[in-house]
């Protein structure tokens, strides 16, 4: 048997992909092209990340300083997706030194959003990959992190309830609050999962909003943003998905002074997760190991994910459904991808009604539709065996659940005033305690109370 050969340069090819061989470095090379062709998809995202010169309408001062004012938010996980976009950035930044007499057209600011329990040991990781790196773009790309924490961090808060008219009130709350106990209210791991994806999605705007980026670069693979779609339209969120991936657009929500870029999303998954294996990376990763599939020689056991469906959440079902197809069925995944991006918003019922939850637009009054199929009204026990399960929901603990959301009912009817709401986050709502949570109203303070951070420092040697 003959070793397959790199179609590109002839070398001991290492990885099948689109049903072609690549050594390493030919499919880099590779992956790279298809995220810097997004990064210069049109002339918005061109002005930010070419290098500029003295020319026509510059002079070399201008120049100079429409590259420096040129900065972008790069969100980091350490999953494979946003540590593979960090590093082709990086290429970028160092071919333009190499090739435009050390000049460079753009900054990339590096979050990332931890929780306090697991600071030190990302900081430890962020550490290494910067050493290990990107030692030598410490002037284009800096680290910061955020603590998820700080989103509530002297807000003011609105109760937000659902009462069995399925109508939504408010009431402002001075309650000192925080993550843990959010994350306490939420036995129901979908809307745990929900609330802290707004959470850190409301954090990096907020941050970007701050300082000035024009843009934010999100790492979702192809995959991810196909799996993103499904569960969307499964959660009852699929209004939201245009405003979600529209790279066209300034955000309007923030003033309209940047971007969102998805600049992987012609790449799946498993193609991303093959590039870390290719650059050394797969070791820097976090919570995370890379799929092997496209490498000839295997490097990981096969992993037994061990989690049953019925403990999945959302996401991570869809997940595994397009985990599973992706090797001879990936069309599909695009074609979910190239829908998603066609789908326009749908018409708004009054001009900028805001969720007040996830801050989507509310194209529907999704607590008087469900209000309108749905039948509150009670009947009393009638026979032996209603009485006796009538008993023993009275001794649970669900009837004491019932009486402390009444009590709450109660003193939020009496004070509080309508909420908008979209349908997703009415569903969301009702897998959280008491169907409650304490929340910051999105307010002009919020936007500009200063979020601290952690910078890490330049090394010296
Ligand atoms: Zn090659
Ligand atoms: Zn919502």
């Amino acid at each position: 048997m003959t070793e397959p050969l790199c179609k590109r340069c002839g070398e001991p090819a290492v990885i099948l992909s689109r049903k072609e061989h690549f050594c390493s470095r030919c499919f880099c090379k590779f992956i790279s092209s298809k995220q810097r062709k997004q990064m210069m998809s049109d002339p918005y995202f061109q002005d930010i990340f070419k290098v500029m010169h003295q020319d026509k309408v510059r002079s070399a001062e201008q120049a100079d300083a429409q590259n420096s004012s040129s900065r972008i938010l790069a969100p980091l996980s350490l999953g494979s997706s946003s540590t593979v976009m960090l590093d082709v950035l990086n290429d970028t930044l160092n071919e333009q030194k190499s090739t435009q007499r050390g000049r460079t057209g753009f900054y990339v600011d590096v979050l990332l959003c931890y929780l306090e329990s697991e600071f030190q040991d990302l900081k430890n990781r962020v550490e290494e990959l910067s050493a290990a790196r990107y030692r030598d773009n410490q002037e284009n790309i800096k680290f910061h992190f955020i603590n998820l924490e700080s989103f509530f961090d002297g807000q003011e808060f609105e109760k937000l309830i659902i009462n069995d008219d399925y109508l939504c009130s408010s009431k402002l709350d001075s309650d000192p609050y925080n993550l843990k106990d959010l994350l306490e209210q939420c036995p129901n791991r979908s809307s745990r999962e929900d609330l802290l994806t707004f959470i850190i999605r409301r954090l990096v705007k907020r941050y970007a909003y701050q300082h000035n980026h024009k843009a934010i670069l999100w790492g979702h693979s192809m995959t991810k943003l196909a799996d993103e779609t499904m569960s969307l339209v499964v959660k009852g969120r699929g209004e939201h998905i245009n405003s979600l991936f529209d790279s066209s657009q300034l955000d309007q929500d923030y003033s309209g002074k940047f971007r969102h870029l998805y600049p992987l999303k012609d790449v799946l998954l498993s193609e991303v997760d093959a590039y870390c294996y290719s650059a050394g990376l797969d070791k820097h990763l976090v919570n995370y190991t890379a799929q092997d599939t496209l490498l000839l020689q295997k490097r990981c056991e096969t992993k037994a994910s061990g989690k049953l469906i019925k403990n999945m959440t959302i996401n991570e079902m869809v997940r595994k459904y397009f985990d599973d197809i992706e090797g001879d069925y990936s069309n599909v995944i695009s074609t979910v991808v190239r829908t998603a991006d066609k789908l326009a918003e749908p018409k708004l019922i009054e001009p900028n009604v805001k969720c007040s939850l996830c801050q989507g637009n509310i194209h529907t009054r999704g607590s008087e539709w469900l209000q309108s199929i749905t039948i509150n009204n009670g009947c009393p026990p009638e026979t032996q065996e209603d009485k006796q399960l009538y008993e023993k929901w009275y001794e649970s603990n669900l009837r004491r659940e019932r009486d402390e959301y009444l009590e709450l009912m109660k003193s939020v009817s009496s004070q509080g005033e309508d909420a908008p709401l979209c349908y997703g986050c009415v569903v969301t709502l009702g897998g959280v305690k008491n169907k409650c949570v304490t929340w910051p109203q999105s307010t002009d303070r919020e936007l500009n109370q200063t979020l601290e951070e952690f910078v890490l420092a330049d090394e010296e040697d």
